[in-house]
């Protein structure tokens, strides 16, 4: 049945499946039973790691209620397909968990027409899920990819001399979410771009792709740059030093806030999904000829240094002060 088409009777959870989220036209090879049954039979490619993520978005915690629900089925599997791209693997499988506080047809159709668009781009197949009443939204989204074994882009993997990178123009995504929230006006022309910038994220799938046998440790920005880094510092017991006028700013993020607090929102504001990544000096001249064929920007932002911490240092030398590294749903 057409997936656009609302029907006017009340659904069952099982219709609900069948009429939506078994409609996705793609059909990989490696799938030897997908939505139906009580399990998908899947085969993994032989000799490979199989590569396992997995993501939350809960009404009013991660998104307004009021979202555009193709942007949201977009969204649940983008922050998935972004993890996988932080590790390098090549995207293949999904399983959806839905918790919805109605059978709201519509609402279901724009989310998977959102939801496959993204996953046929990438070849991802919706394999399985679950689908539950609920008293809120509730969308989690479970990936699964593959790569040969030695080639992830680990975050223990970063040594002193190594350059910092990072991908497209962070900050945007957090200035987008402060301009809804009525903290902080967007210059009108850069409205539309802001709002697609946190609504229909990019994940660097081929970006992470070029970057195995390249980068030495990668993550990608979910929390915001300074927060994320510092997990790849962390876990490789190692510092960093940050040139913060290297940051790149957006037209938008720098037309919108005065220099200092538009650099705040690149270091500090998450939901922007671009990949922060080191590369070894040996290797720099191999990754500069990488991102020429890039579809975003790549810019080198600092160095790995022995001792620990992360500083954040203007040209002039002098330190930059942060008042938050990044988002913590505990804190
Ligand atoms: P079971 O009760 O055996 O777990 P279900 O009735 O929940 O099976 O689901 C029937 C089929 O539909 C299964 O193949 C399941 O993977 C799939 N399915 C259910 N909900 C979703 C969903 N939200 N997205 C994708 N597939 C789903
Ligand atoms: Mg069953």
């Amino acid at each position: 049945m057409d997936r656009n088409l609302v029907p006017l009777m009340p659904v069952s959870e099982f219709s609900l499946i069948d009429r939506y989220l078994a409609t996705q036209g793609l059909s990989r090879s490696d799938v030897a039973l997908g939505i139906g049954d009580d399990c998908a039979l899947l085969l993994p490619p032989t000799g490979q790691h199989l590569v396992v993520t997995m993501d939350t978005l809960v009404a009013d915690v991660h998104f307004f209620a009021a979202t555009d629900p193709a942007g949201l089925g977009h969204k649940a599997l983008a922050v998935n397909l972004s993890d996988l791209a932080a590790m390098g693997a090549t995207p293949a499988w999904a399983t959806l968990a839905l918790t919805l506080p109605a059978a709201d047809e519509n609402w279901l159709g724009r989310f998977c027409r959102g939801l496959f668009a993204l996953a046929d781009r990438h070849g991802v197949q919706l394999v399985g899920g679950d689908t539950t009443h609920g008293p809120t939204t509730v969308i989690t989204i479970q990936a699964h990819g593959f790569i040969p074994p030695g080639l992830a882009l680990r975050r223990d993997g970063a040594k002193p001399g190594d350059g910092i990178y990072v991908t497209g123009t962070p900050g945007d995504a957090g200035l987008a979410l402060a301009a809804a929230c009525g903290k902080t006006t967007v210059v009108a022309e850069y409205r539309d771009y802001i709002r697609r910038r946190l609504e229909w994220p990019e994940p660097r799938i081929a970006q992470g792709l070029a970057l195995r046998g390249i980068a030495s440790a990668a993550i990608d920005i979910s929390d915001g740059l300074a927060q994320d880094l510092g997990h790849i510092l962390e876990r490789s017991r190692v510092g960093a030093r940050l040139e913060v006028e290297r940051l790149p700013l957006s037209p938008a993020l720098a037309a919108s806030l005065d220099r200092d607090a538009a650099l705040m929102f690149a270091l500090a504001s998450g939901d922007d999904y671009e990949l922060c990544f080191t590369v070894p000096p040996e290797r720099t001249v191999q990754l500069e000829a990488l991102v020429t064929d890039w579809d975003c920007c790549c810019t080198r932002i600092g160095v790995i240094t022995a001792e620990p911490g992360l500083r954040l240092i203007r040209a002039d030398g002098s330190d930059f002060r942060l008042e938050r590294l990044g988002y913590d749903h505990f804190g």
